[in-house]
């Protein structure tokens, strides 16, 4: 349907509150961005989604947003934890997809020449794709422990270090899990895939920095010009996927009564308090540890192929963790709301990257006097960033910011315009090597099917929910 803009500043709008919406909406975007969502349902989903009980201030989407199931993918909303409700829809399949970035004391200089040896060797070693099981092969009790204690898991059994878990969002675990809320369908599910990028969206890119904008927060995070990156980007695979599927079904069905108020059945909410809203919240959360546990794994396999192909070991190399961060979560966070109020929320975040701001007592040690890292992944073949949580975040977004470029084609006409083997070929003209199970992944995720991630950055500079700090640009990628 229709949905009105209203201009409140620049990079601002407003879709007013009327009928039965119980809050505003806001699109952060330039009228670039706010024209390649005019023809989706990016608007209707975001306006349909303050008809939830319980939505505090605006549901708010970020520049990088776009439809999604129910929810746009960019949208956050902080809802109520004692008088609204949780809606899976808005947190999204792959729960806690999210990324990391590694740092190593390589230049680019160190590795040009040897990018074809480099991504074999990553290709070779990292579980991905449909099948082909995860760097452990796990049995129900294993994948218990990782619901249960996520990074502290991976510390134990010798698969992290100290370190690792302090450059994690929330240190790498969600005290609130509750494995046994998880079902055995969606643990079966998790068992071979430990330690897998899975396929399609995911990747595991090389990069070199290009570019530092705020000097003493690159340094901060210890970035500079030249420096050989890796980003990782995955999530909880088959498991999270499950257990999105398996609650929203019995949320459909035990509150039949408030979906029927809704304008869309996608959206489907358990309200607070109510015994599926704190069985889902506990399942999430475990789902949640295990794709950080997921992606350690993945950075564990990478740090020794990195030591394997530059012949020495992962600690002389400088590969440490710069920061993990989720983009699809819903977490129990206390925000001012629209009447000066503090209240405990839930604050969803699909496809968005919480962007804490410097002295936010959530920012680990390292970064407190500098804001929170935020990784931005952008396409295979143009830049990626790191920005820093914004002083302007708690204010505008419940603390957060975009998450990628975001989508502008669906897969299905990728396929229609793009061929695997041509992108390849374009990108190796400059310079950059991918290696794919599959020649429809590379042509899903060409880089014609993002929007542009500059501008998306752009965009969180200005509003100052997220400020620039390092821009990066492909060197190998590896895809499922
Ligand atoms: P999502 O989590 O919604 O699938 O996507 C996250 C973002 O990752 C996308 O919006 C896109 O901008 C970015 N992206 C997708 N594929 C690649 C890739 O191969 N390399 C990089 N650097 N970014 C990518
Ligand atoms: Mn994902
Ligand atoms: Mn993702």
């Amino acid at each position: 349907g229709e949905v009105t803009l209203r201009k409140v500043r620049d990079y601002v709008w407003e879709i007013p509150q009327e009928g039965d919406m119980r809050a505003p909406a806001r699109v952060l975007a330039s009228e670039t961005l706010l024209d390649q969502i005019a023809d989706d349902k990016t608007l209707e989903q975001l306006k349909n989604s303050t008809h939830l009980p319980g939505v505090r201030k605006y549901n708010v989407c970020m520049p990088d947003g776009h439809q999604g199931y129910g929810f746009p993918v960019g949208g956050v909303a902080g809802i109520d934890a004692e008088e609204g409700c949780i809606s899976p829809g808005a947190v999204g399949y792959d729960i806690n997809c999210g990324v990391r970035m590694m740092k190593t004391d390589l230049t680019y200089d160190d590795v040009r020449g040897r990018e074809e040896e480099l991504v074999d060797a990553l290709f070779a070693n990292i579980p991905s794709g449909l099948g082909g099981g995860g760097v452990v092969e796990g049995d129900i009790d294993t994948v218990e422990a990782i619901l249960d204690r996520g990074m502290e898991w991976a510390l134990e059994e010798g698969w992290a270090v100290e370190e690792d878990l302090a450059h994690c969002e929330d240190e790498g675990v969600r005290h609130d899990s509750d494995p046994s809320k998880v079902s055995q369908k969606a643990k079966d599910r998790g068992k071979n895939q430990i330690g897998s990028l899975g396929s399609g969206n995911h990747f595991l890119e090389v990069q070199r920095v290009t570019d530092t904008y705020l000097d003493d927060v690159a340094d901060a995070y210890g970035l500079e010009e030249g420096q050989i990156v890796v980003l990782i980007h995955c999530g909880s695979r088959g498991l999270g996927h499950q257990v999105c599927t398996d609650y929203l079904r019995d949320i459909e069905k035990a509150h039949a009564g408030l979906l029927s108020q809704l304008p869309d059945k996608e959206l489907a909410a358990a309200p607070a308090g109510s015994q599926l809203a704190e069985d889902y919240y506990d399942a999430m959360c475990a789902s949640i540890n295990f794709a950080w546990v997921n992606r350690q794994l993945i950075m564990h396999r990478t740090r020794q192929v990195f030591g394997k192909v530059f012949d020495s070991d992962w600690e002389s190399l400088g590969m440490d963790l710069l920061y993990d961060v989720a983009h699809n979560i819903a977490k129990k966070e206390t925000h001012t709301v629209e009447d000066g109020e503090q209240r405990e929320l839930y604050v969803h975040r699909k496809g968005a990257t919480r962007a804490f701001p410097a002295g936010h007592e959530e920012v680990p040690g390292a970064y407190l006097d500098v804001g929170q890292p935020i990784i931005i992944p952008g396409s295979m073949g143009a830049g990626s960033y790191v920005l820093r949580g914004g002083e302007d975040s708690m204010d505008l977004t419940f603390g957060s910011t975009a998450h990628g470029a975001g989508r502008t084609m669906s897969r299905t006409q990728a396929k229609q315009d793009y061929w695997g083997g041509d992108v390849q070929d374009d990108l190796e003209q400059e310079h950059i090597y991918v290696k794919a199970q599959s020649g429809a992944t590379v042509a899903e995720e060409a880089p014609g099917v993002y929007k542009d991630v500059d501008e998306v950055v752009r965009v969180s500079d200005a509003l100052g929910i997220g400020d620039k700090v390092a821009r990066t640009f492909p060197v190998c990628n590896i895809k499922g």
